[in-house]
């Protein structure tokens, strides 16, 4: 893999993409400074090795140009903190300021260029703006798994003019790294646990992974649609009416390839979609009418937790239940806990995705699983199969 441990930035200008998509309040302060953390080593790195860094990302999703409430200004100072060096900055991402500014760059030093998003053609990859971005340096790293699945101008259009001297980041190096560990190199028995709201979010992952896994765990709402699927009386439990045949085909698909998929055999019952909505816990295929099954039962805990601690590689992605509601988080927290353990016991566990990555950071154990990814969507692009031009451009 091509990345900045192996090559020699000495006195060279290195554009660096990185996803410095930070949420910001009313006073425009950093509310999780999570991406801006994950990005130091790559720069510190670079600026050791001799290089000059050059910063740039997108904030937020400004429509119309320039807007102050989307301005990387904001960043300057905490960044500039996390790097314990100053850190300039050039208002607009191109143009003559950002051409000089960069021009004028020492070794060590930091610029950090306006939002990209400023121009429309950034999102378009426009070839020309990401040449104009391109001769701001020597040399250009991504850094920003994040958005390696969009064929931006900065995140891939940009690499070809860098034939010789592109490459990965840390955290895209990382990321690529801990899927492949699962999807190429996982050592068996391999097991994918998915959960989530939706089956439409979700098929495409099974459909790929089928090849892969020897078990899937199916939790969530997308449950529902299976256990539909199977003749199951499901109350008013979310259901895709139009995807039970594709969960029938999957069902069918796993069973000729040898894959164990998991279901729940119990589940907890809500009369409505509150937290302090009355409940039992029923049989997964005996919900009555007017009843909608909301978490994973104790029988199915324990038989999920007992795979888990059993595998010798995971995948988790999507939550078990409604977990954001405490009387429903039960399931979600169970899982987690039984990811733990099986890390404990030396095998590889990876969480991605939104919904399972806030579930294990809301019971705080992000360090006790072995990687999190911050991808989000670009991950689940990455675990269906695709290739993501961010990764592309730089392979190639
Ligand atoms: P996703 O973005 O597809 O991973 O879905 C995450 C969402 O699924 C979370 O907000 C959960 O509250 C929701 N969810 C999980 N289980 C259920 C369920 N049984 N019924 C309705 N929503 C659920």
């Amino acid at each position: 893999m091509k990345t900045i441990d192996n090559y020699n930035f000495d006195g060279k200008k290195v554009i660096v993409r990185v996803d410095f998509n930070v949420p910001l309040n009313d006073h425009f302060e950093i509310t999780d400074d999570t991406r801006i953390r994950a990005a130091i080593p790559t720069i510190q790195k670079i600026r050791e090795k001799g290089g000059a860094v050059i910063l740039m990302s997108h904030l937020g999703r400004p429509k119309n140009g320039p807007e102050d409430k989307f301005s990387l200004r904001h960043l300057i100072n905490h960044l500039s903190e996390k790097l314990d060096t100053p850190v300039q900055f050039a208002d607009d991402c191109i143009g003559t300021q950002a051409k000089e500014k960069a021009a004028a760059l020492k070794p060590g030093e930091v610029l950090l260029l306006e939002n990209l998003r400023f121009y429309k053609e950034e999102t378009k990859g426009d070839e020309a703006f990401a040449k104009k971005l391109s001769e701001l340096a020597d040399a250009y790293v991504n850094d920003a798994f994040g958005t390696a699945h969009r064929a931006h101008a900065s995140t891939a259009i940009i690499a070809k003019f860098f034939p010789n001297d592109k490459m990965f980041g840390y955290v895209m190096a990382n990321e690529i790294k801990s899927i492949n560990k699962v999807l190429k190199e996982g050592k068996s028995p391999l097991t994918a646990i998915l959960g989530g709201a939706k089956v439409s979010g979700k098929i495409e992952i099974i459909n790929h992974l089928l090849d892969k896994v020897d078990n899937l765990i199916i939790g969530g709402g997308m449950m529902f649609t299976f256990i539909k699927a199977l003749g199951g009386k499901i109350g008013s439990s979310l259901v895709e009416e139009d995807l039970i045949e594709t969960a029938r085909e999957a069902i069918v698909k796993a069973d000729e390839l040898g894959v164990t998929i998991y279901l729940p055999s119990d589940t907890v019952i809500a009369d409505k979609f509150d937290n302090d909505a009355n409940t039992q816990t029923v049989k997964v295929s005996e919900i009555p009418d007017g009843w909608m099954g909301l978490d994973i039962g104790p029988e199915t805990e324990k038989t999920f937790s007992e795979v888990i601690e059993n595998s010798a590689t995971m995948l988790w992605n999507g939550p078990m239940g409604v977990f954001e509601m405490e009387n429903f988080a039960k399931g979600t927290k169970a899982v987690a806990m039984a990811l733990v353990k099986a890390t404990e016991k030396g095998a590889y566990t990876l969480v991605g995705g939104g919904d399972s990555v806030a579930a294990i950071n809301k019971y705080n154990l992000q360090d006790k699983v072995s990687y999190v990814s911050t991808g989000g969507g670009a991950m689940l692009e990455y675990i269906e199969g695709k290739e993501l031009p961010g990764i592309a451009a730089i392979e190639s």
